[in-house]
């Protein structure tokens, strides 16, 4: 008794896992369900201000919470573009993820997928408007004047609609996930630390609002 008891709690306890689509292929089950359990193994003893409120722990269980809260289904789609990885549709229901082809096919490391993952995990939240993207500046040039790239495409992004004003959209909410990874992971590789890095730098460029931008500087950047 004590052991079907036990088994009960847990069942209780858990999120349900989101929901596959028929015609959501093996390969593409598998990578997500690798990914998210890569995720769900992140430990740390540490978490910024902006991470503990959005996120909560720098924890693979609170991950997989917010994941698990927000998205409850997984379908197939091409996302409306050759170069898109994945997508929340609102009109066909804010708590679906949609996957395209390039989630297997993409050449970005393991961390940088999540990083998506959790950007459109952000989309799903219907009473903050789905955190719709900001239109970034024209020109959109770097410190040395270069046209500013994504860098999941190479596409230039002046005057796109890829960009944020407020820390806690899609692409600063992943960012401020990815640099607590970064730097506060105690069992990630070496190379998922700075991967993370990586990325999460690369999308602080997005952040186009001063106050937002200072903002997560002084969360994750001066210290
Ligand atoms: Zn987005």
């Amino acid at each position: 008794m004590i052991g079907l008891l036990t088994v009960l709690s847990i069942a209780i306890s858990a999120v349900a896992a989101p929901v596959f689509d028929n015609n959501v292929p093996a390969e593409i089950r598998q990578q997500i369900v690798t990914d998210m359990n890569a995720v769900g193994s992140i430990s740390s003893a540490q978490a910024s201000g902006l991470h503990q409120h959005i996120f909560g722990p720098v924890l693979g269980k609170a991950y997989l919470n917010f994941f698990d809260t927000r998205i409850k289904k997984i379908g197939m789609s091409s996302c409306g573009s050759a170069n898109a990885v994945a997508c929340v549709i609102p009109f066909l229901g804010s708590n679906k993820m949609w996957l395209t082809q390039n989630y297997i096919k993409f050449s970005h490391p393991q961390i940088a997928r999540s990083m998506v993952v959790f950007h459109e995990a952000r989309h799903s939240e219907v009473k903050n408007g789905n955190w719709g993207h900001a239109t970034c500046p024209t020109p959109f040039n770097d410190p040395n004047g270069n046209p500013i790239k994504s860098i999941w495409t190479g596409a230039e992004l002046a005057g796109q609609p890829a960009c944020d004003i407020t820390p806690f959209g899609s692409y600063g909410s992943s960012l401020i996930m990815l640099k607590n990874i970064s730097k506060f992971c105690t069992n990630c590789s070496e190379k998922v630390r700075m991967d993370a890095g990586i990325y999460a730098d690369d999308q602080l460029k997005r952040v186009t609002n001063q106050q937002a931008y200072s903002a997560i500087r002084q969360d994750l950047y001066i210290r």
